[in-house]
């Protein structure tokens, strides 16, 4: 394994950027060697300065580039039964361990290793870094940085997005929107239950008409798509309301997303809640209590990736690879955001999907040998 990329991961992994955190020491880090090596980088801030995206480029600044992107933040470490410490990178048995070895520093962090390489081969065409924040709480730090790439730099042939693939190329992934839910009810004693309207207890009729429906469009779909599960789903993730046993609830809150195939729009599902909620939920609940109310809100929403014909991206990253077939997978990314941009993408990155998220995450050495490999032949390609 290469010595240069092991100890780039080991320094990138050792940033403890979580999303609730800034992400600002990594990044100024990453500014900071890239500034050593006579590489600019552009800081794309979030609007209180405390986490920013990065995008830099190696190389001439002419057209026909490819963007190398990734994400900085990872997910939380709490509450899981780590064997190691997961912001130091631990090596056993062929496995490198820590949180974000496989979702997803190794990716860029192996790019920034072999920096010094892109530039004493002199490229014929850039290779640039994309680097954003906030992507495991729904992609909302890639947009802003995604603008200013279309605006500022001459425009590259190719996106790959480094998400882990194990190196496989990844042409499709569904859509996600996700929303909350305020339901707002009307307190009274536990004992006068036709005084009040219960928050708590709507949301569970609100909660049980999303299975529903999510039961019935998994039924109903007889599908071609590559997708696992092959339809769209919904799933609520959290709930918060209610104060006491004894009082009736006026406040409940649920998180819930829906993750669509490209030829579902989201829409329609929440068209579907709406009118559930406004003709036979509020006015029950509003005959007791007029200021009675359920509000949804999208907090995010990430375009799906869909498979392009004959895409400059799957071209390049297939003679890169050596794969000759592509997949589709279930969980969202920025690749999608790129997409709609009007960049060709693909998600093509080192370690398994399955490692991502869990206690223990890890990477084999193997994929960190095999990512070194495509980004050699990367800069062949990018020299020539
Ligand atoms: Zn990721």
């Amino acid at each position: 394994m290469s010595a240069a990329a092991l100890d780039m991961i080991a320094k990138l992994v050792g940033f403890a950027t979580v999303s609730r955190d800034s992400n600002l020491e990594l990044i100024e880090y990453i500014r900071g060697y890239l500034a050593d090596l006579g590489v600019d980088s552009r800081l794309v801030p979030n609007t209180d300065g405390s986490k920013a995206n990065l995008f830099a480029t190696i190389g001439p600044m002419v057209a026909g580039g490819v963007v190398l992107s990734g994400h900085t933040d990872v997910v939380p470490v709490d509450g899981q039964p780590w064997d190691s410490d997961p912001f130091v990178l631990t090596e056993n048995n062929g496995r490198l361990y820590g949180r974000g070895t496989a979702d997803m520093k190794s990716f860029y962090a192996i790019a920034l290793a072999l920096v010094p390489e892109m530039l004493a081969r002199g490229l014929a065409r850039p290779i640039h870094l994309a680097l954003s924040y906030d992507e495991e709480i729904g992609c909302l730090g890639a947009p802003a940085m995604i603008r200013r790439i279309a605006m500022e730099l001459p425009a590259p042939r190719a996106i790959v997005v480094g998400e882990p693939t194990d190196m496989r190329i990844v042409t499709a992934h569904k859509s996600i929107t996700g929303l909350e839910t305020l339901v707002t009810g009307y307190e009274a004693h536990s004992s006068q239950t036709h005084r009040g309207v219960s928050a708590v207890m709507t949301a569970a009729r609100l909660i049980t008409f999303l299975e529903d429906l999510a039961k019935e469009n998994a039924a109903l779909r007889v599908s071609q798509t590559p997708f696992e599960p092959p339809h769209s789903t919904i799933h609520v993730g959290t709930v918060h309301g209610g104060t006491a046993t004894n009082i009736i609830s006026r406040e409940c809150r649920f998180t819930w997303d829906m993750r669509c195939i490209p030829e579902d729009d989201p829409q329609d599902y929440l068209q579907r809640f709406e009118r559930y909620c406004r003709d036979e939920i509020l006015p029950g609940m509003q005959a007791i209590a007029p200021e009675a109310s359920i509000v949804t809100a999208m907090r995010s929403s990430v375009p799906a990736l869909v498979p392009e014909s004959n895409g400059a991206a799957e071209t390049l990253v297939r003679h890169l690879t050596g794969y000759n077939s592509s997949d589709a997978v279930a969980y969202g990314a920025e690749a999608g955001q790129f997409q709609r941009a009007g960049f060709s993408t693909v998600i093509c990155g080192p370690g398994s999907i399955d490692q991502a998220h869990q206690p223990n995450e890890y990477i084999e050495t193997s994929q960190v040998d095999a990512c070194v490999g495509f980004m050699h032949r990367l800069i062949d390609a990018q020299a020539a």
